[in-house]
């Protein structure tokens, strides 16, 4: 009898957080709701809504405020929007020549952020260790705050469980375990979760951008190297240990250049800055400002620049055919460099789709440029930071609140 007691009253209170984690994502996610907008989303009744909106108001993370009247009829419903000063993450980038750090508040408002530019070759995980303690470390005296979660995306393979770094060929890095070393040089207390660049863009564009409703989606994000990560069916791809979705490393032309990763012929020696650069002419370490050369060139009518535009394209289209006869994605997000040069390349990357893939997945995918440019990757780290506190908002409920005034700082 007494042990029945207690499963139920175990059940209802997991019942009851599951509840409050509908309503905190709810409004993280989508933004301001109104209480009948939670009823619907929720499944939940209105007299259970009204009592655990209340609840969140009590703990600080969740605002009410009258509604506007926008002319529907009945009694005005009250919007609920999630507190960004109530509990704040920190998302950082490592990219292969910037290092940059935001402050964002609940419901996904950057509160203060920094960039650091470096040139590509100098960042060792030393030199990458200390750019961050110093950024971290502005932004925290700049906003006076304690994180409740840090996160991390780093140009690299990465194996979630402990953020060790297995190899990240453009940064020259190889078993670089950032996690463990963040953790120490930060100090902070606070989980650290460290996971790859393109899996955290892909993330912000699913959150925050192009692909917000959207099931099916592959993300594509070249530069130097090429990435890829893909949300099937509503959830990250992941693979068992977190390496999944190395779509740059996909072996694609057995008579190609070798690749930084140690094979040959990886289809980001084809669609990368490095191929376009140097099909071009320019040399490989003419960064972002070269590829912006190479398109003023190919729109001025230079031949090499326009050849240089449609190798990348064609190989571009080649690759995606076969990742969308094995996905089946709704929509493809092209991120970094493959964004910028999408409208060049666009109908010879086309014209390889049509040819080469299956016509029903073909018929049913999109192909865009991604929507949050510089920075997703650090909105993406962002978003796994909140992740504890977005799946069990009641475990944050006694944690210490910013003060209102620091946070508009
Ligand atoms: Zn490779």
């Amino acid at each position: 009898m007494r042990q029945g007691r207690v499963d139920i009253g175990q059940r209802s209170e997991t019942v009851h957080r599951a509840n409050l984690s509908a309503i905190v994502r709810g409004l993280h996610e989508r933004g301001p709701l109104s209480r009948s907008d939670l009823v619907a989303l929720t499944g939940l009744t209105r007299s259970a809504i009204r009592a655990l909106v209340c609840e969140l108001v009590d703990a600080g993370m969740v605002i009410e405020e009258p509604a506007l009247r926008r002319g529907t009829p009945g009694r005005p419903s009250p919007i609920a929007r999630a507190n960004p000063r109530r509990a704040v993450v920190l998302g950082i980038e490592i990219m292969v020549d910037s290092i940059a750090a935001a402050i964002v508040g609940l419901g996904g408002v950057t509160l203060a952020e920094s960039r650091l530019e470096r040139t590509r070759g100098s960042l060792s995980p030393d030199r990458v260790v200390a750019d961050i303690t110093e950024l971290t470390e502005s932004l925290l005296r700049r906003v006076a705050v304690a994180p409740i979660g840090i996160g991390v995306a780093v140009a690299g393979v990465v194996r979630r469980s402990d953020g060790l770094v297995w190899m990240a060929p453009n940064l020259g890095w190889a078993e670089v375990a950032l996690g463990e070393r963040l953790t120490e040089a930060l100090g902070l207390a606070v989980p650290v979760s460290i996971a790859n660049d393109a899996d955290m863009g892909l993330l912000a564009e699913h959150r925050r951008g192009a692909a917000v409703g959207v099931d099916d989606v592959l993300y594509v994000s070249g530069e130097v190297g090429v990435g890829g990560g893909a949300i099937i069916g509503g959830r990250p791809l992941m693979g068992v240990a977190g390496y999944g979705g190395e779509i740059g490393h996909m072996p694609v032309n057995p008579g190609g250049i070798p690749c930084r990763c140690g094979s040959t012929g990886c289809w980001e020696t084809e669609v990368g800055e490095g191929a376009l650069l140097a099909l071009a002419g320019l040399p490989p370490d003419a960064g972002r400002e070269g590829v912006e050369a190479v398109l003023r060139e190919a729109a001025a009518g230079v031949p090499t620049a326009a050849a240089a535009l449609d190798h990348v394209g064609r190989w571009l289209g080649i690759g995606l055919a076969g990742l969308v006869n094995i996905l089946n994605p709704q929509l493809v997000i092209l991120g970094a460099m493959h964004g910028r040069i999408h409208a060049t390349v666009r109908p010879v990357m086309e014209v390889e789709l049509d040819r080469r893939a299956l016509r029903a997945p073909r018929e049913s995918v999109h192909v865009v440029a991604a929507s949050l440019g510089v920075g997703a990757p650090a909105r993406g780290a962002a978003e796994l930071a909140f992740e504890p506190l977005l799946a069990d908002p009641a475990a944050f409920f006694g944690s210490a609140a910013l003060a209102p005034q620091l946070a508009s700082a």
